[in-house]
């Protein structure tokens, strides 16, 4: 029988909801690649419901109770004395969301003789110390697909809120304003502006389709090149390297993995390299930035703007400077988990689960790690080596 530690965001504050604002969510059968949307031999839950904090226990109890497993679920996750460091001791399996996640490092991984399976109850496992996971061949997975939609409406939204300026607008009317001059002397349309996505991948293409019908100027960078069928009906200009796409464009959304050549990418070099007055969104990963480069470039008015969901550590301190910093629209790292996304990924962990507990194979569209190397989507989206991964460097501010 196996032992699952899954580390999930603590409850709202007011605690767990009684009733949600809405009745049912849609059913999404596919995604926009054909992939089949994940495909469990049940679901013990109301998708819809919140399934991502401790109390919705992603849905999981019934069936690995059932089945005579252990089921450990905890948001208490950081320092020696925490329950995920004593409950990782004889652990099996791991489950943790990028939201929240257990920053897997070599060191944890090490005190896990028993741990065979770490599952991102999302996607991105970059919280997870690859290298250490293939010399110890740990098998990784996530749940690929399930909220890479639910990202890019995020990533459009901010990109709306900074340009248009919105929230600075929305407080005056709550302050019982109407305050129009200071509302808009930061408002700027969208329309005719260059847009640009640092890779083009599900989520970035996502984000790209979904501004083509602002009348944008549109821009991408990528390892690979789009089928020119994509570039034509979206009318893209590709640029092989990063320092083409930055210069080039008024707005940035970054969409690439957190790899060793994408960490720290953004420092004050390269950010003073894009136009002044330039927009960046990053719902990819907080390490792709230098955090206090980004700070300068508010300061300074090199950057008008800064928004997306993700930070590193999670959660961040309380004096984090990205909280407070000029002309940020950030939120918590939500983008992924929404109610929707939720269903999606609790469903795929089911499924993972249910393949690794009856030892038949998981999909390789959901492997990153398996039998000592990057497999499935991770030896294609994934690199190992260098300093890359949080999950290397456990919960060290950066
Ligand atoms: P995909 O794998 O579909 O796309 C990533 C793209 O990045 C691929 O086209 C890949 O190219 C490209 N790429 C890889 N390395 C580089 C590089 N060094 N420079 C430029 N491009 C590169 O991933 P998704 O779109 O699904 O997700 C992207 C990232 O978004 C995830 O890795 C994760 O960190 C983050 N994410 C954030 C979420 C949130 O809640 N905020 C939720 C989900 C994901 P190639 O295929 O050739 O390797």
């Amino acid at each position: 029988m196996a032992k699952i530690v899954c580390v999930l965001y603590p409850d709202p504050v007011t605690g767990y909801p009684p009733a949600y604002a809405r009745d049912s969510i849609p059913t999404i059968d596919h995604y926009p690649d054909g992939q089949t949307a994940p495909s469990p031999q049940a679901i013990d839950f109301v998708p819809g419901q919140l399934l991502g904090s401790v109390s919705g226990e992603l849905g999981l109890r019934r069936f690995l109770e059932a089945a005579g497993h252990t089921l450990v679920v905890t948001s208490d996750k950081e320092g020696p004395d925490s329950v995920l460091e004593r409950e990782l001791v004889d652990a099996d399996v791991v489950i943790s969301q990028p939201f929240w996640p257990v920053y897997l490092t070599a060191e944890r991984i090490a005190k896990a003789p028993n741990l065979k399976l770490s599952i991102t109850a999302g996607i991105g496992s970059d919280h997870v110390d690859l290298n250490a996971a293939i010399a110890r061949g740990i098998t990784v997975a996530e749940v690929t697909y399930s909220n890479s939609i639910s990202v890019a409406e995020h990533a459009v939204m901010q990109i709306l809120a900074l340009v248009r300026d919105f929230l600075p607008s929305h407080d005056w009317v709550e302050q019982g304003g109407w305050n129009i001059a200071d509302s808009v002397a930061r408002a700027y349309d969208l329309e005719g502006m260059d847009v640009g996505v640092l890779a083009a991948g599900r989520i970035g293409l996502a984000v790209l389709r979904r501004l083509a019908p602002f009348d944008v100027r549109l821009h991408y960078s990528d390892k690979r090149r789009l089928p020119s069928e994509i570039e034509g009906e979206l009318n893209l200009t590709f640029h092989d390297e990063v320092r083409s796409l930055v210069r080039d464009v008024d707005v940035l959304s970054i969409h690439t993995p957190l790899v060793p050549d994408t960490y720290q990418l953004f420092n004050d070099e390269l950010l003073g390299t894009m136009r002044r007055g330039a927009y960046i969104v990053n719902t990819a990963r907080a390490a792709i930035m230098d955090r206090d480069a980004v700070v300068r470039a508010l300061e300074s008015g090199q950057l008008a703007g800064y928004a997306g969901d993700v930070w590193y550590p999670q959660p961040p301190p309380a004096d984090h400077p990205w909280r407070t910093m000029p002309h940020n629209a950030m939120t918590p790292h939500t983008s992924g988990t929404s109610l929707s996304a939720q269903a999606r990924y609790a469903a795929g962990t089911r499924e993972i689960l249910e393949c690794f507990l009856s030892g038949r194979p998981i999909r390789q569209e959901y492997l990153i790690v398996d039998g000592g190397q990057l497999a499935g989507t991770g030896a294609t989206s994934y690199s190992v080596g260098g300093d890359a991964s949080p999950g290397s460097q456990g919960d060290a501010t950066v």
